[in-house]
């Protein structure tokens, strides 16, 4: 597993940690796998790690508009802590990489018992109803150029690298607007040096500027995620000083190193997780 890991499972108390990552298997996130279609049965969650998914809404048959992202600050399934089986938007692998997963009867199971987990992911629904808000409003009122600029600070954030894998026709769908326009827009980011971009590979050159450009609707989502996930239990002060919340800091928060070992109690498989010093 890479060196880093969900932010959901890491900010749980050590104990409510443990007993949540026991639970866990280690999954390969596949770019463009369809993970689940609207409406299915939820059969597992995921947590990713450094992998991130796109949510997408189908209206008319048409391609579909992605209106949210899932990455290391997330889930995906959390709509069985509703008590909803149904999958509320068709999720596809955005970037490739790792994630966590628990079947759905485990997580039911442990959502049960354990109150802690609880709590916090029903904060994670309600800045999720908050992001889909945002986003909703987006749309409407921002010019292409900071919408795509914050796009790319969403899947920066999560990819845990600054170079991924994207295509400008899946940027236009994503963001609901014609090739011809991210063509467009996305040219015009590379000219100023704000980003390389070559046959479907992009590197993030300066995220300052990219901050810079983007909508308020970036900042926005960040300052919903550090305001309601930040009230968590209380942790040792070294342990603490160790976190940095919010998506803007995902990328650059402290390299985790996630060891898996077995259990000498069982087969179960075991995370033990440790700071890099
Ligand atoms: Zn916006």
């Amino acid at each position: 597993m890479a060196q880093a890991e969900n932010q959901l499972i890491e900010s749980l108390a050590r104990s409510d940690r443990k007993r949540v990552l026991a639970l866990c298997e280690p999954v390969q996130l596949v770019l463009s796998e369809v993970l689940h279609e609207a409406g299915t049965s939820t059969r597992s969650v995921l947590f990713p790690v450094n992998g991130f998914v796109s949510l997408i809404t189908h209206v008319d048959h048409g391609d579909g508009l992605e209106v949210g992202m899932v990455g290391r600050e997330g889930m995906l399934g959390v709509q069985l802590t509703l008590g909803v089986t149904a999958a509320p938007m068709r999720a596809v692998v955005q970037g490739a990489g790792e994630a966590w997963r628990i079947g759905r009867v485990p997580f039911v199971r442990e959502l049960a018992r354990n109150p802690a987990l609880r709590r916090l992911l029903n904060r994670y629904v309600y800045v999720l109803m908050l992001q889909l808000a945002t986003g909703s409003a987006c749309r409407s009122y921002h010019d292409l150029g900071s919408r795509l600029a914050r796009w790319l600070l969403m899947s920066h954030d999560r990819a845990h690298r600054d170079h991924f894998h994207v295509t400008h026709e899946f940027m236009a769908t994503m963001l609901g607007v014609r090739r011809v326009g991210v063509t467009v827009a996305a040219g015009g980011l590379q000219a100023r040096g704000f980003i390389r971009y070559h046959r479907g590979e992009l590197t993030v050159l300066d995220r300052p500027a990219l901050e810079a450009l983007a909508c308020s609707c970036y900042e926005a989502d960040r300052l919903a995620y550090q305001t309601h996930m930040a009230a968590k239990p209380a942790r040792s002060p070294a342990a603490a000083a160790g976190r940095i919340h919010g998506t803007r800091h995902m990328h650059t928060a402290a390299p985790m190193t996630v060891r898996q070992r077995t259990d000498a109690l069982g087969n179960q498989p075991q995370i033990e997780l440790l700071h890099r010093s």
